[in-house]
């Protein structure tokens, strides 16, 4: 992986591979296939990731996590990717919500949910911003007080009562601990007049929907939730009242996770193609002997080592460089999707008619990669964003 990592890091980047290796890779397949998408969250492989202490990699030491950095957690993720997707995933989601948590939880409050959440190895977490009538607009956010989130959250007293429906958020209808995001004030734009507060799944007044029936990511489930009076106290709120986007950003300078994800599932169906080129013989010799067959494999690894390079700096930029750039998490972003994008076609192209057989494990790998080119907004919203720091100085 070429990039300078403590022994520490590599230790747990191997306790995760070894993790994911032995008690998810033989069960993957069996739970991805399963025709009912609220049958492939597998709740025993969750308790067992998080007995490892793999779930509170986020959390303090002072409240019971491991504390690790990003640059750590990409690294656990990445390598984790590259065996299956999902349950790894469930664990960036919950570094996500819980470092959000330990940073902007206030006072009783964050030590409460942090406790919650440490205590309980089945414990998942969801972030509900998506809605039916507001994707992107959550993303690039708009003047316009009209656009982006209708749930609302009305103050009454010291509590907040919210009504709304939220879609396609992962791991709802699964998770204890929800952050949500609501309206505290309709008529500002989104960016001032959202505030996020932190839900238990089991609230009064909450309703679950559907479970997506989704092409790839089957283990990382999705579905719809609807919200009828729901009350959350003052203190439940993460950042400041209408500042839940400004709170976030002065926090939090982006993550590497979706980049992540792609850079190790292109990794994946790299070492899948590599292998099938040393074993096919045609024409009288393994394929990769055919230089077609060894320039794309070579093409195809320059791709994915300069799309990692940039995910380090990115990793490493979050905790340690006060002059990052957020836009560098967007570009960064950009690149593993095109990486996505430029190799699914080699890969095909290498693999043959076996690409696409479903026992075959590029056939999942692919549907894996191609799930995420929306997430963290669409490449085409990307390039809207970074064309909006232009006149940013750096
Ligand atoms: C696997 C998965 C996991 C997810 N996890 C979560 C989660 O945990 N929490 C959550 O809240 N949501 C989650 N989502 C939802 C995800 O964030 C949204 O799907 C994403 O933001 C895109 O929104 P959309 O699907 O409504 O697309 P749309 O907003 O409908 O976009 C459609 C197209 O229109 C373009 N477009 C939109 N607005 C503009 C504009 N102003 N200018 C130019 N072009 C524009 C887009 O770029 C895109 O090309 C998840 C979705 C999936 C599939």
């Amino acid at each position: 992986m070429q990039y300078p990592f403590s022994q520490d890091q590599l230790a747990l980047a191997e306790l995760t591979r070894d993790f994911m290796e032995r008690e998810v890779v033989p069960v993957a397949a069996e739970l991805d296939a399963k025709s009912d998408p609220r049958d492939c969250y597998s709740k025993d492989l969750v308790n067992k990731a998080s007995r490892l202490g793999l779930r509170t990699l986020a959390v303090p030491e002072e409240f019971g996590g491991a504390g690790t950095d990003e640059l750590t957690r990409t690294l656990v993720l990445w390598t984790g990717v590259q065996s299956e997707l999902g349950i790894i995933k469930i664990m960036s989601q919950c570094w996500k919500v819980s470092n959000t948590i330990a940073k902007l939880g206030k006072g009783d409050a964050r030590e409460r949910w942090l406790k919650m959440f440490v205590e309980d190895h089945d414990c998942v977490v969801s972030i509900l911003m998506t809605e039916p009538d507001a994707g992107s607009d959550n993303i690039y956010r708009q003047s316009d007080p009209n656009v982006g989130i209708r749930t609302t959250a009305v103050k009454d007293g010291d509590w907040y009562v919210i009504n709304g429906a939220k879609r396609f958020n992962s791991l709802v209808g699964f998770s204890k601990i929800m952050l949500m995001y609501a309206r505290t004030d309709p008529k500002a734009p989104l960016s001032e007049g959202t505030t996020c507060f932190i839900l238990r799944g089991d609230q009064e007044g909450i309703r679950y929907g559907r479970i997506e029936d989704k092409m790839g990511w089957r283990l990382y489930p999705n579905g719809d939730s609807f919200y009828e009076n729901v009350r959350v106290h003052k203190d439940d709120i993460l950042g400041e009242v209408n500042g839940a986007y400004e709170s976030m950003e002065a926090v939090n300078r982006g993550n590497a996770e979706i980049i992540a994800c792609n850079t190790g599932l292109c990794r994946a169906l790299f070492k899948v193609c590599l292998n099938h080129a040393k074993e096919r013989i045609q024409g009288g010799k393994p394929i990769i002997e055919h230089p077609t067959i060894a320039s794309m494999l070579a093409d195809m690894l320059t791709d994915i080592e300069v799309a990692e390079q940039f995910m380090w700096r990115v990793a490493w930029g979050i905790d340690n460089d006060p002059t990052f750039n957020r836009r560098f998490t967007v570009q960064s972003k950009l690149i593993s999707d095109r990486l996505g994008m430029r190799l699914v076609p080699k890969a095909l192209d290498i693999l043959g008619g076996v690409g696409v057989m479903r026992d075959f494990p590029s056939e999942k790998l692919i549907r894996d990669v191609i799930t995420p080119w929306h997430g963290a907004g669409t490449d085409s919203l990307a390039l809207l964003r970074i064309a909006r720091t232009l006149e940013e100085p750096g």
